[in-house]
């Protein structure tokens, strides 16, 4: 039997956990993402055990996959400042201990950061250490870095970066989050030669670890190394391929969630008509 894919969109938790599973049920979504605290700030509201299985039992019932809990912007592990990396390890390390309260099968994604003039490579070196760190306090969790697009000293816009990352970590569960607005931006061609990405991956980082999916359009061209999400169908990537890139037998399973600027009724939109699509297309 096929199974269902998992698809929702990033949604507010400032209500709870069980009140925005409610709300993405209500949707045709099942699962979501949230950010563990503010995203532009720094502290996260104590989680509430009654509030989490209430969010449990909902994800049960309606057979949820794995949710995925977005880190903050703010955390930067290689900054070129002592304080911004500090700053960036305590907070993914208070992640961590949170993650450890949520369903065990949650990923948590994040941006690798921006080097800020020191380099790649010393940047990546910086990224490796705080995030040693952070599988010390939980080694189960998976923790997924997200592709960039390379705008401005950005790391993570080229597969390599992820891979060298990972080896240089050399422990825990590790994996890349697939944005197809970064992608695009970044230069890999998911329009053209979809077939062609989705090797890449494999041959650096493993289609294994490919642990959660963006599915957004891109308000800009290929390469642009934009940043600029735009609801599906609307922007350069087009319904087609971000629909044949939903259902790619490599991504089955993984987690996907829209983060195109809408509402919730957009959301349900957009989730009904990728749903739709993809049962056509089989
Ligand atoms: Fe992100
Ligand atoms: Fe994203
Ligand atoms: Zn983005």
């Amino acid at each position: 039997m096929d199974q269902e894919i998992i698809l929702g969109c990033h949604l507010s938790i400032s209500k709870g956990f069980k009140a925005a599973a409610e709300i993405a049920n209500s949707i045709g979504a099942n699962t979501f993402q949230f950010f563990t605290r503010n995203p532009r700030g720094g502290r996260a509201k104590a989680l509430d055990p009654k509030d989490i299985k209430g969010l449990k039992q909902i994800m049960s019932e309606n057979n949820f996959g794995p949710l995925s809990a977005h880190g903050s912007y703010t955390m930067n592990l290689c900054s070129n400042k002592e304080d911004v990396r500090d700053f960036a390890s305590r907070i993914i390390i208070d992640d961590m201990l949170r993650l450890r309260e949520l369903p065990e099968n949650t990923v948590y994604v994040f941006h690798p950061g921006s080097h800020v003039g020191q380099g790649v490579e010393e940047g990546i070196e910086y990224i490796i250490r705080g995030l040693k760190d952070a599988v010390d306090v939980y080694p189960e969790a998976n923790i997924a870095l997200e592709g960039m697009t390379g705008k401005g000293s950005e790391i993570g816009f080229k597969f390599e970066h992820i891979k060298n990352i990972i080896d240089g970590v050399g422990k825990g569960n590790l994996g890349i989050c697939l944005d197809t607005c970064h992608l695009y931006s970044a230069g890999y061609d998911i329009v053209n030669d979809l077939e062609g990405v989705i090797s890449e991956i494999d041959d650096t980082i493993g289609k294994e670890r490919i642990m959660a999916v963006h599915l957004n359009d891109s308000m800009t061209e290929m390469g642009s190394n934009k940043d600029r999400h735009e609801k599906l169908g609307e922007g350069s990537i087009g319904i087609d391929a971000l629909v044949r890139f939903a259902s790619h037998p490599a991504l089955k399973g993984r987690p996907i969630n829209l983060e195109t600027p809408n509402e919730i009724d957009g959301y349900e939109r957009e989730i009904k008509l990728v749903r739709e699509l993809i049962r056509k297309s089989c």
